[in-house]
């Protein structure tokens, strides 16, 4: 096993957003041989046989950056937004990131395998991250057990138990921005019924995310701030400045992330008793911060957590490692998890 181990030699690691496709490589020791982002245009709205061969061209420009050679890449991992199953067949009803017709129903994973010639494995975007940030703090073949939540415009994330991937029978598991909170229990939104993206009315997701701010924090919060210098912008708009806000201390955008971290308080109360888990990794764009305003978020985090058992009341919560580049990385550990099995995706 061990020398079977050690024959792997380089996989690479695709993260195709909705503009970008962010490259990754790691070899068989588990070190990655691109810092940062390598980014390539994704063209995902011209359809499957463009978007392939854009990720295939900008391969070329991956493995050239890391200094190996294409036929050196053994495997590769790949993971988009979804809908899309376990397998990597995308949503037939189409999604945000893949409105081209041709993308309904694709199965991309296994159009990218012929594409390249090599195996590809698929996760979706929230679990390769939450991969990511398991491997980052606990290494590889962990015993441990994480959830992971990645706060954008939408929340995703992914639970992580001894190393593998809650998929799920459809590949839904992990969809944590669906879990309904009892966030009638959140004193500074008395009163509120935040809808969310999915229809349902108190998802996590409808009380963190950029989209929970748009649609009803702001709406909520506005008239409570008579003046505030973002009541004249378009919602859409006014959000975006929200984190800033924040982080600068304006007291109405100090109030909406303190409710969006009770939230999280709320759901990883949920998890603990439903997971045990080792711990919690909270990533995404609302975390693109000062460390200052990070360490902050997280201790409001704890504070809205209900008690916690004696064994359980000091969970470590830590914030995501090299958030940008944690899709294609984390989707990297997973080919090559796979690779090492012999596996074929
Ligand atoms: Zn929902």
């Amino acid at each position: 096993m061990q020398g079977r181990e050690n024959s792997v030699q380089t996989v690479a690691g695709i993260d195709l957003g909705g503009t970008a496709i962010n490259y990754t490589l790691v070899n068989g020791e588990e070190q990655f041989l691109i810092e940062g982002l390598c980014e390539y245009p994704a063209l995902a709205k011209q359809g499957p046989e463009i978007c392939l061969q854009q990720i295939a061209d900008g391969l070329k420009v991956a493995v050239e950056k890391a200094g190996v050679p294409l036929s050196g890449v053994a495997a590769a991992g790949l993971d988009t937004p979804g809908p899309a199953n376990a397998d990597g067949v995308l949503s037939r009803r189409g999604s945000t990131n893949f409105v081209h017709k041709d993308w309904a129903g694709f199965d991309i994973r296994l159009g990218l395998e012929k594409k390249l010639g090599i195996p590809v494995t698929y996760l979706n975007d929230g679990n390769a991250g939450a991969l990511w940030g398991h491997f980052n703090i606990f290494g590889a073949s962990p015993r441990e057990t994480t959830l992971t939540v990645v706060i954008g415009t939408g929340l995703g994330g992914g639970i992580i138990i001894e190393g593998n991937v809650v998929k799920g029978k459809v590949g839904f598991g992990g969809e944590l921005g669906h879990v309904l909170l009892p966030y009638q229990s959140i004193a500074a939104i008395a009163g509120l019924q935040p809808v969310c993206n999915c229809g349902r009315t108190g998802c996590l997701e409808s009380v963190c995310s950029l989209s929970a701010i748009e649609r009803s924090f702001l709406p909520y919060f506005l008239p409570k701030y008579p003046g505030h210098k973002l009541a004249d912008m378009n919602l859409h708009a006014a959000a975006k400045l929200v984190r800033g806000m924040a982080e600068n201390g304006d007291p109405m955008c100090t109030e909406i992330f303190g409710v969006q971290a009770h939230a999280l308080g709320l759901f990883f109360d949920e998890m603990v008793n439903t997971f045990d888990p080792d711990a919690f990794i909270v990533g995404g764009g609302a975390l693109e911060t000062r460390e200052e305003f990070q360490q902050w978020f997280l201790s409001e985090i704890r504070a809205g957590m209900p008690p916690q058992r004696e064994e359980q009341v000091d969970i470590p919560i830590y914030v995501m490692p090299n958030g940008d580049t944690a899709g294609a990385r984390g989707v990297a550990i997973e080919a090559l998890k796979r690779a090492r099995q012999n596996g074929t995706r």
